[in-house]
């Protein structure tokens, strides 16, 4: 296998259109490469300076999970630093958790940042939302936010007793938007109040829309979370 070190955008991009698979630590890819097959060539976006820049609204998809700090809003600094163990984080970047992997602790979080995607195409570098970003797993070399006024993180083992950890994220903006993220096993379900509602009335409208189908215990851990960020 072939590793490309990129050290610009559009040199990255001609490694991406001869073929090359993008890697970040490879904590993921590397035991299917051993069991199914190394690809002819690889790109890692560690060298490009877009995918490396950690703060002022910006964090790179080359980024390691262990460098996330204070740089970032809170609530993405918690998603970072629970994911997985010590030597995980400090192998795998933000691109292979948000875009290449199937928990996706840092996606719930990016979602109440209300944050946007900067990724690769093949005719240069596209904004897209979250959502898109889900859907395709295109190439991710940045994700930019505007600072939140405050922010609130949790995960924490699946009430229900299943593998996959529960996680609450929620953020307020500065025009008093509260977002607010749930991941419950592996889906993630999101949703926001206009500015100006208190805890009882936001909380409600999100159990009656977006949250709907969250379960009663995460929805302690909802409330919980939303006192926090409104300050209750
Ligand atoms: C022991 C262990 C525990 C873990 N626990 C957790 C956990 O608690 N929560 C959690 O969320 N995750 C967890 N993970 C998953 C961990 O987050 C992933 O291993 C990691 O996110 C993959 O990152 P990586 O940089 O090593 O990606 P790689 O293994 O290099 O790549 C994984 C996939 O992402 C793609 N990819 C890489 N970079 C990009 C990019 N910039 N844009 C688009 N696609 C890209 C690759 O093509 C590949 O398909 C755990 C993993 C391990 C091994």
């Amino acid at each position: 296998m072939l590793l490309r070190l990129p050290t610009s955008v559009s040199e990255a991009r001609e490694y991406l259109a001869e073929g090359a698979i993008p890697v970040g630590g490879a904590t993921l890819v590397w035991a299917a490469w051993q069991r199914d097959g190394f690809p002819e060539q690889a790109v890692s976006l560690r060298g490009v300076p877009e995918a490396t820049v950690i703060g002022d609204g910006v964090l790179g998809g080359a980024v390691l999970l262990h460098q996330v700090d204070d740089r970032v809003p809170e609530v993405l600094r918690l998603a970072a630093k629970g994911v997985g163990t010590g030597a995980v984080r400090r192998t795998a970047t933000v691109g292979g958790n948000i875009a290449g992997s199937s928990l996706r602790d840092l996606l719930p979080a990016a979602i109440v940042l209300d944050a946007r995607a900067d990724v690769l195409t093949a005719d240069g570098v596209d904004e897209v939302d979250l959502a898109e970003l889900e859907a395709k797993s295109p190439v991710l070399l940045a994700l930019r936010w505007r600072e939140p006024v405050k922010g609130s993180y949790t995960k924490v083992p699946d009430p229900a007793g299943g593998e996959v950890p529960s996680i609450v994220a929620a953020a307020v903006d500065t025009e008093g938007v509260l977002r607010v993220a749930v991941r419950e096993r592996y889906a993630v379900s999101s949703g926001s109040v206009e500015g100006g509602a208190g805890m009882v009335e936001a909380v409600g409208e999100l159990f009656r829309g977006e949250l709907s189908g969250v379960s009663e215990v995460v929805r302690g851990l909802v409330r919980g979370q939303v006192a926090r960020v409104l300050e209750f």
